[in-house]
């Protein structure tokens, strides 16, 4: 019988990493998750609903832990999710985005080579389309592609295409299987209320059960490219299982705006005009913002056979449903 296969998860409490514990589970892997702090308040959680994934204290910004973390681990394959991944506080703070997002990278892919001499390990990297900037910098047909030019808007993109760069860069300079997939937007019932999707199902759900009035928010006008991130872990575990490593973008091929969001989210509790309960917040601006994200996945769907599954209105049913669910316990 052959061995059963190992992975090691970088951002087990995080949204993807939740989605991707549960389908290497369903695959049979031993799961190592790799958690931070001691007072991290989703340890708990973690634990309960992934009994079966094997926690390890480390942290990307401290690559003794990383090391130790592989010696534990013995992975077959990497996951990195981990990271400072909300690009409106990489504004606030983005000495720490730096460290996490950019250099944890590299500290893993070190972490990596000194405890893998056989070079067997498979590496995956969580690349963003937010490294690419919207269209001021870049208008492609049909979507961004693998190899549409990079101009991020962010200290979170500018982090996120270091570590996009250096994963490239092992991969030619030591002949590692490290790939990096380059996701757009993929939201879902794990996503948090910091990102804008959740935070307009988890108040449509709320304004529904009488809980709260309004929700405040930033600009409406920028488009993105919103998946469903139980579609994406699936592209993600595809390219660490093919022959050549290589990079490759996860997206639906279309764009929405959050108006239109907001459109499906209050139509889905019977309000067809939303603009009363909708309030504009500065606060919630960025200093530089991406106006559309709309990505080409045609290289993964053809060499990964990968396609999403739920389409925009799907994501915005299955979240606000969720969120019905979720807020009426509470009442
Ligand atoms: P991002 O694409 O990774 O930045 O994902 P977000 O969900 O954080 O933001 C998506 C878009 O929604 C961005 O253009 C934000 O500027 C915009 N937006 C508008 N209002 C808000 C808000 O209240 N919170 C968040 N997170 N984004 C908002």
């Amino acid at each position: 019988m052959s061995e059963v296969k190992r992975a090691l998860i970088t951002g087990i409490t995080g949204q993807d990493g939740g989605h991707l514990a549960a389908l290497l589970h369903e695959k049979g892997y031993e799961i190592y998750g790799i958690i931070r702090g001691q007072h991290n308040p989703k340890r708990e959680a973690v634990i309960s609903e992934f009994p079966y994934v094997t926690l390890i204290d480390a942290d990307l910004t401290d690559q003794s832990s990383l090391i130790r973390a592989m010696q534990t681990a013995r992975p077959h394959e990497v996951y990195n999710l981990g990271a400072i991944s909300h690009v409106g506080y990489s504004f606030k703070d983005p000495m720490l985005t730096n460290d996490v997002t950019a250099k944890g990278v590299l500290n893993m892919l070190e972490a990596i080579r000194l405890t893998d001499p056989e070079n067997t390990v498979r590496f995956y990297q969580a690349s963003t389309s937010e490294m690419f900037g919207g269209l001021e910098y870049n208008r492609p047909e049909k979507g961004y592609t693998e190899e549409s030019a990079f101009h991020p808007r962010s200290p979170y993109g500018v982090a996120k295409l270091y570590g996009h760069w250096i994963t490239q860069n092992y991969r030619e300079s030591y002949d590692m299987f490290a790939v990096s997939g380059i996701l757009f937007n993929h939201e879902g019932d794990r996503r948090g209320v910091e990102f804008v999707t959740r935070k307009i199902t988890n108040a449509v759900a709320r304004i529904k059960l009488g809980l709260q009035d309004h929700i405040e928010l930033g600009d409406l006008w920028p488009k993105r490219d919103w998946g469903y991130a139980g579609d994406y872990v699936e592209g993600m575990w595809r390219m660490l299982q093919q022959d050549q490593p290589k990079d490759y973008v996860l997206a639906t091929g279309e764009t929405h705006s959050i108006e239109e969001f907001l459109d499906l989210a209050f139509k889905e509790i019977g309000i067809e005009d939303w603009k009363p309960y909708v309030k504009q917040n500065p606060a919630f601006m960025r200093p530089a913002e991406v106006d559309l994200l709309l990505g080409d996945p045609t290289k993964a769907e053809t060499e990964l056979g990968w396609k999403r599954k739920v389409d925009f209105p799907g994501l915005v049913k299955l979240m606000v449903q969720h969120d019905l669910a979720v807020e009426s316990k509470k009442i």
